[in-house]
């Protein structure tokens, strides 16, 4: 599975992949689960500034999980380091983890990024990334939580089975 900006722009012109599963709570319920500054860029749309993110220079083993429902959207494997000072990604884990959009504020057209499972704001997708996909989402540290337990094992165990 590769996805190219021609598939994201497609997605976002007409209509994403159907996620495995929703999660949908009331704005109340969001303010409560998170922190102030995970609400306001999840479910307001906000950006955090730059190389201010925890997951920012982070380069563990181990999946990236939507902050809101706790989907897996990016693993450790597809991060790459760009200057942006977002952490940044060149493909989502699974086609379907993701949602586009087309996002036309502050007089530019971007395709935002968002959990296709919660709909929580994640960030956006740019096709500068590196080759072979030529994409880069960049990304909110404050959307995303690691996840790094038993991936280790998981990985062995896949080895040991391939
Ligand atoms: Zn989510």
């Amino acid at each position: 599975m590769m996805i190219t900006w021609k598939e994201v722009i497609n997605f976002a012109n007409n209509g994403n992949p159907e996620p495995d599963r929703r999660v949908e709570k009331t704005e109340a319920e969001w303010q409560e689960q998170l922190t102030p500054e995970q609400f306001r860029i999840t479910r307001k749309k906000g950006t955090e500034a730059p190389h201010s993110g925890a997951l920012c220079s982070i380069y563990d083993e181990g999946h990236y999980n939507c902050i809101c429902c706790n989907s897996p959207l990016f693993d450790s494997t597809i991060k790459f380091s760009s200057s942006s000072g977002w952490p940044s990604f060149t493909q989502p884990i699974e086609k379907n983890a993701i949602k586009y959009e087309k996002d036309s504020t502050f007089g530019m057209t971007r395709v935002e990024v968002m959990c296709n499972t919660c709909d929580a704001h994640l960030g956006h997708v740019f096709p500068d990334g590196p080759e072979p996909s030529g994409l880069r989402y960049c990304i909110n540290s404050a959307s995303m939580q690691m996840e790094t337990k038993n991936i280790t094992e998981e990985i062995k165990t896949e080895k040991e089975t391939k």
